[in-house]
């Protein structure tokens, strides 16, 4: 049996592993040279505690999957967790009210001290700290080292990636591609993010699809390891497992009064590590933007908020956008068009976390 998977970003290379381990003969086409959507325009961070409790399972096997993958491969990453950090009063109740129910809910997490805080990371500040939650689970990647990595272990299964091969038609079990080139196989994934809409623009239509552009920024190397990866309060209003936390909507009213815009923009101020000691710095969300300019006053709203949890000072040298889609009408992240052909996208920013977890759980 043989498979086209279309795409290799995250989605369509962990589409792939998952039928290779199955058995099928698998052909990977992707328009670039090599990976350069979404997944690698990102942050690196293996993040359980930002998705949705009803994923933990599916995001513990990812990670596994992916430690497998980077030990093998040799590839870049700590094992550092997360520390999500309080620089304002409600921030840390809501803080402390996941934390005493974190064990019920099957996660393992530290409410720190300020000084507990300091010991733990050597880049926090210390002049608004009150503390924070450390969950140890979280790691951190450098994606444009590790998507080469990933494409290198699924060739080593026996997969075949045909890179600068952009997928112009596909008709029922059938694919072609720009140079006129066609190509047929028993089962055809669609793992080309957002940008399924070319193929199927109705169903992109009934899923109420946006684009989420994000802006991103890079320092130049540090010498030293940041530690833990960093967020900040801002993060507490969109992660769901903080929704039912009792200051929850005290926290929404006064970051709401203080900082409109930082929430207009959908702003978190999230920190990792990439490999030659770069800290990567985000990330605001504007749905329905596909424009490719960077606001300044975005960056700088970014730059603040980090610059009220970190001590060194954070100095971009790099600027760009990264782009993912998410449907406003359905959670899932596949779907079937016809017998033969299916759509995995990640939906929503969840792609590095999640995604194998995915494939696993739907190809096998
Ligand atoms: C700025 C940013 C930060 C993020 N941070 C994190 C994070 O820290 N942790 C986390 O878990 N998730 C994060 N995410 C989400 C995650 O990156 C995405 O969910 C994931 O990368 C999506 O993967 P994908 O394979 O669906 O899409 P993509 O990576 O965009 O891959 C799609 C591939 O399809 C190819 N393609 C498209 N059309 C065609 C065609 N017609 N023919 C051939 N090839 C085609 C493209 O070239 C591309 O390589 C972040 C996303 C962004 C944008």
């Amino acid at each position: 049996m043989k498979t086209i998977v279309i795409g290799a970003g995250i989605a369509g290379l962990a589409a792939a592993r998952t039928l290779k381990k199955q058995g099928y003969e698998v052909h990977i086409f992707d328009r670039h040279d090599q990976s350069r959507g979404a997944s690698v325009q990102n942050f690196g961070m293996f993040c359980p505690i930002g998705l949705h409790p009803s994923v933990k399972t599916l995001a513990e096997r990812s990670g596994r999957i992916w430690q497998e993958i980077l030990t093998a491969e040799k590839v870049y990453h700590r094992n550092c967790g997360l520390l999500i950090v309080a620089t304002r009063a409600e921030e840390l109740a809501v803080l402390k009210e996941f934390h005493d129910n974190a064990e019920k809910l099957g996660y393992y997490c530290e409410i720190l001290s300020k000084q507990q805080t300091l010991e733990r990371s050597p880049i926090v500040n210390p002049d608004n700290l009150l503390g924070a939650l450390f969950s140890p689970s979280e790691f951190n990647i450098d994606p444009r080292t590790a998507m080469p990595a990933l494409a290198v272990a699924v060739k080593k299964l026996g997969c075949v990636i045909h890179w600068n091969s952009e997928v112009k038609a596909i008709k029922e079990n059938r694919i072609t591609l720009a140079d006129g080139t066609s190509f047929t196989a028993d089962r055809i994934v669609v793992a080309a993010g957002y940008e399924f809409q070319k193929f199927y623009p109705d169903l992109h239509a009934e899923l109420k699809m946006q684009h989420c552009k994000l802006q991103m920024m890079r320092t130049a190397a540090l010498s030293e390891d940041m530690g833990p990866m960093l967020a900040g309060g801002f993060s507490l209003l969109h992660y769901p497992v903080f929704k039912d936390c009792p200051s929850l909507p005290q926290l929404q009213k006064t970051l709401e009064s203080k900082h409109p815009k930082t929430l207009q923009y959908g702003i978190h101020a999230l920190l990792s590590q990439h490999a030659k000691g770069e800290l990567c710095m985000g990330d605001s969300h504007q749905y329905g933007y596909s424009d490719t300019d960077s606001s300044t006053e975005i960056n700088e709203i970014i730059l603040n908020e980090l610059q009220r949890m970190v001590s060194i000072t954070l100095k971009p040298v790099e600027t760009w956008n990264g782009y993912y889609g998410r449907s406003f009408s359905n959670n899932s992240s596949t779907f079937k068009v016809g017998n033969s052909i299916d759509i995995f996208f990640p939906n929503g920013g969840i792609g590095m976390t999640l995604s194998f977890g995915l494939a696993e759980e739907y190809f096998s």
